[in-house]
């Protein structure tokens, strides 16, 4: 064999049953081989178990999805390359033509876009209602064939509470699908609801470390198979690699979610008092509207703190950028504090009553707390309120 041949063809290391690795491998391959054509053939007709392309499986990602299945608390996972990637995949698999879905002005920025826009394209109509309209939406499943609700619980940024024992009530009576973006809950909340599909972007609390993105589809076999012979061939697979750095930040998952959540609490008892803020959204504390709700549904409250700041923009941007901290960046669920200024919250595409529906004003502000010690988030917090208003 010439050394041309054998870099490509090179030395194998298999281990025996009895000596496993405490970390399992990535398995970095987009192929995997059979013995023959006849087991191949075997595999591909679901009569054995295995692997053979990395767009359709990986060990690697198996692993993942049997470990975020079980923390939900149903039987199958189907893992994408961002969690964006679950909202579009999700509906276009659940979707088609004639049909009618029930979203929420407070529902994430592109899954408003992606009904809005995409779904329209291939002639699916939607309501958009407040996500505290409970008699609204009981109209709207009543009245009005739906194929699917899709909502969030903590929204975002105002953290507002959906009531998913009503929402859920309401679409089973309808024959109305529920997809829970479980996102800024997490995998250990929202459960035991009767909820018929779980997104997750993995971006956020499951990688942990703010570097590999991902995003999870969660729900019984039965439904997922369905939803993944249409979501495979639009091949948003998720990379081995990601899934891998993905499964070592769940190992650490609680700990964060539970210290930065501590921190969060304390953080919005802080902002509570301060002259300056006249309204801290936390579901965590007694004067969120929700509290009672958030405490029945819920395990822990997030780690995901918005502020109204008595003033506009200009304050609004001088506190965001006079914190030490706190970065100014998108996302959430990070170990290091993150804050969005108002400029970069209150934009967007809503009707003049849709925008006060979703409260963000042009003071409002959003943290997303990490893992600091929260003695100097305080302070941090306090000098950058000093400055703003000075
Ligand atoms: C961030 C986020 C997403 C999108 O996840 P990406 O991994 O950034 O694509 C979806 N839903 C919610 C609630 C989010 O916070």
């Amino acid at each position: 064999m010439k050394n041309t041949t054998r870099v490509n063809h090179p030395p194998a290391v298999a281990l025996s049953a009895d000596n496993r690795p405490l970390v399992a491998p990535i398995y970095q391959s987009v192929k995997f081989s059979f013995d023959d054509t006849d087991q191949t053939l075997r595999y591909q007709r679901g009569e054995r178990e295995g692997f053979f392309y990395s767009r359709t499986s990986n060990p690697t990602l198996t692993q993942l999805q049997r470990l975020l299945s079980e923390l939900q608390g149903r039987d199958d996972c189907l893992l994408t390359g961002s969690g964006v990637a679950t909202i579009a995949a999700s509906l276009l698999a659940l979707c088609k033509a004639g049909d009618h879905v029930l979203v929420f002005v407070e529902s994430y920025g592109p899954t408003r876009y992606i009904v809005q826009h995409l779904l329209a394209k291939f002639g699916v109509t939607h309501t958009m209602l407040s996500i505290e309209d409970k008699p609204g939406i009981e109209r709207i499943l009543k009245d009005k064939p739906t194929r699917l609700v899709i909502f969030e619980s903590p929204t975002n940024p105002i953290t507002k509470i959906a009531d998913i024992e009503h929402l859920t009530l309401h679409a089973l009576a309808a024959g109305c699908l529920t997809v829970l973006d479980n996102t800024f809950a997490g995998f250990h909340n929202h459960g035991d609801y009767d909820i018929d599909v779980y997104l997750h972007s993995l971006t956020k609390y499951a990688s942990g470390h703010g570097d590999v993105m991902g995003g999870a589809i969660i729900a019984r076999g039965e439904i997922l198979n369905a939803m993944r012979k249409e979501i495979g061939p639009m091949g948003a697979a998720l990379d081995p690699h990601a899934a891998f750095l993905i499964q070592r930040g769940m190992r650490t998952y609680f700990l964060r979610y539970e210290r930065q959540c501590a921190n969060a609490l304390d953080v919005s008892e802080f902002l509570q008092q301060h002259p300056r803020v006249l309204r801290v959204h936390y579901p965590g504390l007694p004067s969120h509207p929700q509290h009672a709700l958030a405490r029945r549904q819920m395990k822990d409250f997030g780690t995901v703190v918005s502020l109204d700041l008595d003033g506009g923009y200009d304050e609004g941007g001088r506190f965001a950028e006079s914190l030490e901290l706190f970065s100014i960046a998108a996302s959430v669920g990070s170990t290091e504090s993150l804050v969005m200024p108002p400029q970069l919250l209150h934009g967007g595409t809503y009707t003049a009553e849709q925008r006060a529906q979703s409260m963000v004003g042009k003071g409002t502000v959003r943290l997303s707390v990490g893992l600091e010690d929260v003695g100097d988030l305080k302070a941090d917090l306090a000098q950058a309120l000093d400055r703003a208003f000075k």
